[in-house]
């Protein structure tokens, strides 16, 4: 109906980049990103009234997201030029046709687009060599300046790679190296950085893509100082098996991926530092918070317990309960000792989840008076049933009482 809509209107649809890539891929499909030769937004407002969906519309871009009943979504573009009057600056955007629209892109892999007229539904359109690099299995850019155009293509050159197990081609190889030579990241916002490494932190293997990084100096563009030793990678490999380990379990428990990793790899370095790659990278100030203060309350607290022989379970619990599972996780990838880390691992897996069935009210029909006795009484029975000496309600009125 896509096609339908659009030659209604006498514009030439297609389905573009990565769900083209994945689909020859055979690698589960995300998005769906259609481009339109001719006006997006008038193809969704179109298409949406026929098919009962609703539209968000960007008129600056010619863009517009449309949302299906069941909330599924489907990325619409007009056909556009986009082209770059100083290095590593936003581009300036013009209407164009599907060639040079795929011409903009990153990488050859990239390119590949699928016609949705119903004259021609389902021609594949390959203009640079895309099917030949998906063959070679290579990352490929498509023009010698593309990586001083826009930097951030290093890193995504990096995820694609390690995502698909693709060598980088030795031409586009070269060009990062020159790139990061000339220090093309000098006019480039923190921000676009910090995107690009998030979503090479949420990968499923992050690990291989961050020695790539470390193999073309790419950390040297966070700070001049942060150096990845091998006992970094080691708790790389840690975080690794642990979020392996979580996610099997608690696979929709959304927690943010990336911060683990990175806490892990600002592990080793100073405060000053820490905080200096924050303001590089434009960290936000709650994302701040996670990667300082917070990351650093979680390692005082695990040296606390690790240093301490008497540490009780209740103890346990009460330290931990204070901690969203980013830091939990980060803790167990952090800690040494079997035993704590088992004891850390139970927290999450049952002691965390452990409520007492008495409320409020059952408090007040013993008689006792609202106030802060209350949440002493509270806290006791959940003590006695962390201890395993409360079963049922019944014994917890009876233990209050
Ligand atoms: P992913 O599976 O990670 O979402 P994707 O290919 O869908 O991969 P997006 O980041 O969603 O990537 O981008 C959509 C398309 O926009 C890509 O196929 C790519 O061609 C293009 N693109 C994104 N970022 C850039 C960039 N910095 N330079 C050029 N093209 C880009």
């Amino acid at each position: 109906n896509i096609g339908k809509t659009g030659n209604e209107l006498g514009f030439n649809m297609f389905v573009v980049g990565g769900f083209v890539r994945d689909l020859l891929l055979s690698r589960q499909i995300d998005d769906i990103d259609i481009v339109v030769e001719g006006d997006g937004i008038e193809f969704a407002k179109t298409y949406a009234k026929k098919e009962g969906c609703r539209i968000n519309t960007y008129k600056k871009f010619g863009t517009a997201v449309i949302i299906y009943p069941d909330n599924f979504k489907i990325d619409v573009a007009s056909a556009r030029l986009e082209y770059y009057k100083t290095p590593a600056a936003l581009p300036i955007v013009e209407k164009s046709s599907i060639k040079l629209d795929l011409a903009r892109r990153d990488f050859t892999i990239n390119t590949l687009a699928i016609s949705l007229n119903p004259d021609n539904f389902g021609t594949m359109i390959d203009y640079f060599g895309a099917n030949r690099d998906l063959k070679d299995k290579t990352i490929r850019t498509i023009h010698n300046l593309s990586f001083v155009e826009d930097p951030t293509r290093i890193f995504r050159a990096i995820k694609f790679s390690n995502r698909f197990g693709f060598k980088i081609g030795k031409v586009t190889s070269n060009l990062i190296k020159n790139a990061i030579t000339i220090d093309c990241f000098k006019n480039l916002s923190g921000l676009r950085v910090l995107s690009e490494l998030k979503q090479i932190f949420e990968e499923e293997n992050p690990i291989p893509a961050i020695k790539t990084m470390e193999s073309y100096g790419l950390e040297k563009v966070l700070h001049k100082d942060l150096t990845l030793i091998p006992n970094t990678y080691q708790l790389l490999e840690s975080v690794n098996k642990i979020l392996s380990w979580h996610d099997l379990l608690y696979m929709d428990e959304p927690y943010p991926r990336w911060a683990v990793y990175f806490m892990a790899m600002l592990n080793r370095c100073s405060y000053k530092v820490c905080e200096q790659i924050c303001t590089r990278l434009n960290v936000p100030l709650r994302e701040r918070g996670i990667l300082l203060e917070k990351r650093y309350k979680a390692e005082k607290q695990l040296n606390l317990i690790e240093s301490s022989s008497t540490y009780t379970k209740q103890e346990l619990y009460w330290t931990l309960i204070n901690f969203k599972t980013e830091y939990i996780l980060y803790m167990m990838a952090l800690v040494k000792d079997e035993e704590i880390k088992k004891a850390i691992s139970n927290f999450y897996t049952h002691q965390r989840g452990i409520k007492p069935y008495i409320k409020g009210r059952d408090l007040l029909k013993l008689g006792l008076k609202p106030g802060p006795v209350f949440s002493a009484i509270i806290k006791q029975v959940l003590n006695a049933k962390l201890d395993g000496q409360l079963k049922t309600r019944k014994e917890e009125i009876q233990f209050a009482a």
